[in-house]
């Protein structure tokens, strides 16, 4: 997740929220616009088509206030009618017919929910386009008045009509795009995570380990940590305090870590955290403060109040120790530590 949330990010992120709502005001400018265009120029019949398609965005934005999926479909469909419209009106090459193809691949983003119905519309779109294409360039089809009209402004037309259609397309496969990087985002974060405490899991631990003693070359230490009669915990203020009890404790493990050092959840109530580039002796006292910090610590459930322990066991890694005999060293230590009465660090 980048760091910096730039104001251009949270106008992204906001555009992305409200693409609906931004995609129907954008269709009601670009209708008025033409609505006066044409008006303008005494084309009275695709000012009034215009007009028309206005109303239908005015509907759902300002009186229905429907800018779910069902309003993309209808605006599609409403796209696809009226370029048809204007295409056989006009009869040339005025490129209104670059809405539908452009709409056959926007309307992918806009009705995500219909799944594979979205081919189905989209096949609707293409067949139209080469229908209406055919239609226009082999029959005589076009009202003779408004070609007459409209024949010099053609070309600005055109491309005006290339340029809408080219900056809804790229800013749809831009959204697009930017939505999947944050799906990833959070699939990575789910991947390597433990959902409830925030903490690195062991799948992410096992599969960082080795690269990470391969590169370190250097001495390093591994606490395990198990918090004590935690079904206690559970038995007495219920699974969810117990939980809130997890948060907590995590909390202050992912601060003793620091950013250089891996906090992971190993189990149920059971973490380790791997010191990079150090010794126990360093690590000891480390260990003590945390464990006063959670002995101190007051965790506040639905009025009651909690207190835990955690017991620990350090063990010290040679620079070309075996990182799981490493861990199982820890897990010793930190049984003694239970044996001989809990909250308390065994190096
Ligand atoms: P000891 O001091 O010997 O460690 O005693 P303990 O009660 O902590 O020991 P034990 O490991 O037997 O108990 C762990 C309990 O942790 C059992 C299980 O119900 C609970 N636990 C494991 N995962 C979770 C969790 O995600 N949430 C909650 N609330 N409890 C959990
Ligand atoms: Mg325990
Ligand atoms: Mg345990």
């Amino acid at each position: 997740m980048g760091k910096m949330h730039t104001r251009l990010d949270k106008a992204l992120d906001w555009a992305n929220k409200y693409k609906n709502v931004v995609f129907l005001a954008v269709c009601m400018v670009i209708h008025l616009a033409y609505m006066i265009v044409f008006r303008v120029l005494g084309v009275s019949l695709l000012a009034y088509l215009n007009f028309f398609s206005s109303c239908f965005y005015f509907y759902f934005l300002f009186l229905k206030r429907d800018t779910s999926e069902t309003a993309m479909l209808s605006s599609y469909f409403e796209i696809l009618l009226f370029s048809t419209l204007s295409e056989l009106a006009l009869g040339r090459d005025y490129g209104f017919y670059l809405y539908i193809i452009g709409m056959s691949a926007t309307v992918f983003y806009l009705v995500p929910s219909y799944k594979n119905k979205r081919f189905f519309y989209q096949i609707i779109g293409i067949v139209l386009t080469l229908v209406l294409e055919g239609i226009v360039i082999m029959t005589d089809i076009g009202i003779p008045y408004m070609q007459e009209i409209l024949a010099p402004y053609q070309p600005v037309v055109y491309l005006i009509n290339i340029a809408i259609t080219a900056t809804i397309v790229m800013a749809a496969a831009f959204f697009y795009a930017r939505e999947l990087e944050k799906v990833w985002e959070t699939l990575r974060y789910n991947m390597n995570h433990d959902v409830l405490t925030g903490l690195y899991n062991r799948r992410f631990f096992e599969q960082q380990i080795e690269q990470i003693r391969a590169q370190e070359k250097s001495p390093f230490v591994i606490t395990m940590l198990d918090i004590d009669f935690f079904k206690k915990v559970n038995d007495t203020y219920g699974h969810e305090a117990g939980d809130e009890v997890l948060v907590q404790v995590s909390s202050c493990l992912k601060a003793a870590a620091g950013e250089e050092n891996l906090a992971v959840r190993w189990g149920g109530e059971e973490f380790i955290i791997y010191f990079s580039n150090t010794t126990a002796d360093r690590i000891y006292p480390q260990m003590e403060e945390l464990r006063k910090q959670i002995e101190d610590m007051v965790v506040e459930v639905a009025g009651k109040e909690i207190h835990v322990t955690i017991t620990s066991g350090v063990a010290i890694g040679l620079p070309d120790s075996n990182y799981e005999k490493v861990i199982h060293n820890a897990d010793e230590k930190l049984y003694l530590g239970k044996r001989r009465g809990r909250n308390q660090v065994v190096v």
